[in-house]
């Protein structure tokens, strides 16, 4: 039988490894998670490296590579794999993307227990695919959640976890990051928007947003 690890070069899964730690310790070092809460995944070929169930980020070096199938067996490392892989899985078996980044990060998880879609109050909105979603709240790990999950982040690239956290999709884990970052940022503005006694946020039209969305596609450098 071919291994997966077969069409997976061992640099390919040596550097993807870096990545994925370097993104997870970014996690706790800005204060999108406390201690070992959230995870990250990231596709090497047929294999899903995930970050390992309940360990410190800091503690982790280049000998705790853990990665799973898209079936969830463990192919590489003794490490038990993170408890969201279910959540993990269900992304990268229907959506092509390189990374997914959890995390609990407070204005988020804050938002996802009043709204069951952060209002767009900042263009940035448009940059996610659109107004990011809630998903209904179910117990951390289990298939309910991904489920749920799932139809939340169906056409954009965030989505919360009612009365838990975030998820955010991106070619590479620093781009998962960078969007759990901005969605966070941007929960923390309507949060202080709508604190304001005696006023409503204004919120921006679909239009807006779409004109936004194009408009960002010829964002920064040439190439
Ligand atoms: P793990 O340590 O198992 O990845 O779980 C953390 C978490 O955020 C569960 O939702
Ligand atoms: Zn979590």
């Amino acid at each position: 039988m071919t291994q997966p690890t077969a069409h997976a070069s061992d640099s390919a899964i040596e550097q993807t490894w870096r990545q994925l730690v370097a993104t997870a310790r970014r996690t706790a070092a800005e204060g999108l998670v406390v201690g070992t809460s959230g995870n990250v995944s990231a596709r090497v070929g047929p294999l899903i490296l995930v970050t390992p169930s309940g360990v410190p980020y800091d503690r982790l070096t280049d000998r705790d590579v853990t990665a799973v199938d898209l079936d969830g067996r463990r192919v590489l490392g003794t490490l038990e794999p993170t408890s969201e892989l279910p959540l993990h899985l269900a992304v990268h078996r229907t959506r092509e993307v390189g990374a997914v980044v959890h995390t609990h990060a407070a204005h988020a998880t804050a938002v996802s227990v009043l709204v069951d879609e952060l209002p767009p109050v900042h263009y940035m909105t448009a940059d996610l695919g659109g107004p990011v979603r809630v998903a209904p709240y179910a117990v951390y790990g289990s298939e309910e959640l991904a489920a749920h999950m799932l139809t939340a982040l169906d056409g954009r690239r965030a989505c919360l976890l009612g009365n838990h956290g975030t998820v955010a999709v991106g070619e590479t884990p620093d781009q998962a990051y960078d969007r759990t970052a901005q969605l966070e940022w941007m929960c923390r503005v309507w949060l202080l928007a709508s604190s304001v006694p005696g006023l409503a946020p204004r919120l921006l039209t679909p239009e807006q947003l779409a004109e936004a969305g194009t408009r960002l596609r010829g964002y920064g450098q040439p190439g």
